[in-house]
């Protein structure tokens, strides 16, 4: 059935706590949010804390896209933040400072608040493979560590490396023990309960197909019509909604992820005892962890053809092996791809069509904290406090002006470029 969770580790193991119903008839609303994923649900939750009345359309089910597949590594900060910095100018550097860890902070005051049972594990190390991502990784260390000198990092050079994850393929490592790890999937259902309990009305298996601007904004969808002040625009970069406006500034790439058969108690104690996420500095990077069960969840690769590798284990397997060849012959047993959005200017799209459509998406790979944290940024913005959303919607947006087929072949070129630049 369309709309079916693909068959990924996280939709076996999330425990979807209940079925939204499709819309059905006219109805109306203060705010109408298009999207069930973080950027959506948490744009919801913010507002219904606030006492507005929201609807939320999702075209398939809560979680269904990137937010319910993804890696599940949190990481502080985002791509483009320097570019933010730059454009925001002395005066407001702290604030920008500042975002690096609202995400974090927003989703584990969330988990305490609402109960929210999500794996949440602290603990994430990028490794270098390479001399250069090496200098790169410790002189980003040393940054870190003198900006926020509480925040428990660590640099390890190979030894420790070995001693720690029970691998000699890395050169350095710089651990960050306020990252971590998440079953996005399960992240995904806790908000939505919690805005479901808050009085939002989430409606799944509605596709929304037409939208009429105005005072009142008019949301179609096979069923029905939400009526609403204001909107917003949390479909990520591959919808169809105002693709003339919207069109050139964000592409989907196609990311893909395995799951394993559970190591073993002693496997675990030598290979990845603190269960740390771990994350190569390549450009297109393997991404790994272990989930709650214990089993490796092993992400990589990147495409922008929007088609599925015929086998997604015999691309990722052998890299996991290198990583750990003690463990030839595991077991895959998921296996599954999703579309993240990566924006052209590398910083995240969030801006206002007129007065009352805002959007939010474009966040490159760092979506467990931005979705989160722009959904709440938005939020804040529609309640009148406009300060964290102006220091990104300020940004000048670079955008690709030759339609989205060409575009994506130029952005998949830059990809090859940097992938060839990894390697040597
Ligand atoms: C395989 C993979 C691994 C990743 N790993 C990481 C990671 O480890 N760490 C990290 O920070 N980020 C990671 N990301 C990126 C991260 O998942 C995304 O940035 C984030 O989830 C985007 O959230 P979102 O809410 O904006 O979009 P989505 O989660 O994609 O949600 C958009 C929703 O809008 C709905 N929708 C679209 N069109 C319509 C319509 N017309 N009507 C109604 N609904 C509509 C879709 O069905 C979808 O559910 C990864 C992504 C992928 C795919």
């Amino acid at each position: 059935m369309a709309g079916e969770f693909p068959e990924s580790w996280y939709a076996a193991s999330a425990g979807k706590p209940k079925d939204w119903p499709a819309l059905a008839g006219d109805v109306t609303a203060d705010v109408c949010v298009i999207g069930g994923g973080f950027t959506g649900l948490s744009t919801a939750l913010s507002l219904a804390e606030q006492g507005r009345d929201v609807v939320l359309l999702e075209a398939r089910q809560v979680g269904w896209g990137a937010s319910g597949r993804n890696g599940g590594q949190m990481i502080h900060g985002f791509v483009g933040q320097d570019r933010v910095a730059k454009h925001a100018g002395a005066d407001k550097a702290a604030s920008v400072r500042a975002l690096t860890w609202a995400g974090h902070d927003l989703i584990r005051a969330r988990v305490d608040t609402y109960g929210i049972d999500c794996d949440l594990t602290p603990g994430w190390l990028e490794v270098a493979l390479t001399p250069r991502q090496n200098a790169g990784l410790y002189h980003q260390y040393n940054e870190m560590e003198t900006l926020y000198p509480d925040r428990g990092f660590h640099y390890m050079g190979p030894d420790e490396l070995e001693e720690r994850i029970g691998t000699k393929r890395y050169l350095g490592g710089f651990l960050s023990k306020s990252d971590g790890h998440l079953h996005p999937l399960k992240l995904c259902f806790g908000l939505a309960a919690a805005a479901d309990g808050l009085g939002v009305k989430i409606h799944e298996h509605s596709a929304v197909t037409k939208i009429e601007p105005g005072e009142t904004v008019a949301i179609h969808t096979a069923g029905g019509t939400v009526r609403a002040k204001e909107l917003v625009l949390a479909a990520n970069a591959h919808n169809d909604l105002f693709k003339r406006r919207m069109s050139g500034f964000a592409f989907p790439a196609g990311s893909f992820m395995i799951a394993t058969e559970p190591l073993s108690g002693e496997q675990l104690a030598r290979l990845n005892p603190n269960r740390w996420a771990i994350c190569d500095s390549n450009m297109v990077c393997d991404y790994y962890r272990m989930g709650a069960d214990g089993r490796i969840l092993f992400g990589g690769r990147v495409n922008f053809s929007g088609r599925k590798p015929r086998s997604i284990k015999a691309k990722l397997l052998p890299r996991l092996l290198k990583t750990w060849p003690e463990l030839e012959g595991i077991k895959v047993t998921h296996e599954w791809g999703g579309k993240l959005g990566v924006s052209i200017g590398e910083v995240p799209l969030v801006g206002q069509i007129g007065d009352n459509i805002w959007y939010s998406f474009g966040y490159t790979g760092h979506g467990v904290n931005m979705g989160n944290l722009m959904g709440k940024v938005v939020a804040e913005a529609m309640m009148g406090d406009r300060a964290r959303f102006d220091l990104l919607a300020d940004v000048p947006k670079w955008r690709l002006p030759f339609g989205r087929t060409i575009g994506r072949q130029i952005v998949a070129s830059a990809i090859l470029y940097y992938k060839l630049r990894d390697r040597l």
